[in-house]
């Protein structure tokens, strides 16, 4: 087994510009992230969690272009 396996199974969240949690209603909290290939959406400020089959995840995304590969280093 090498150190590349194990880095690649690490999960990799990615936060989802312009999206607002439905929970706490905060800005560019959420992050999307793969678990078992099923989309997961978790919020960074208060903890919410939904999984991409469900319909209201494009509503929390409100249609935000670009939602894959969009890095914030701060
Ligand atoms: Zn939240």
């Amino acid at each position: 087994m090498s150190q590349q396996d194990l880095s690649a199974k690490r999960t990799r969240k990615r936060f989802i510009a312009g999206a607002i949690c439905p929970e706490c209603k905060k800005l560019d909290t959420l992050m999307l992230y793969f678990e078992n290939n099923v989309e997961q959406m978790e919020c960074a400020h208060c903890g919410y969690h939904q999984s991409q089959s469900n319909q209201d995840v494009k509503t929390a995304a409100k249609g935000a272009e670009g939602i894959i590969g969009v890095f914030k280093p701060e």
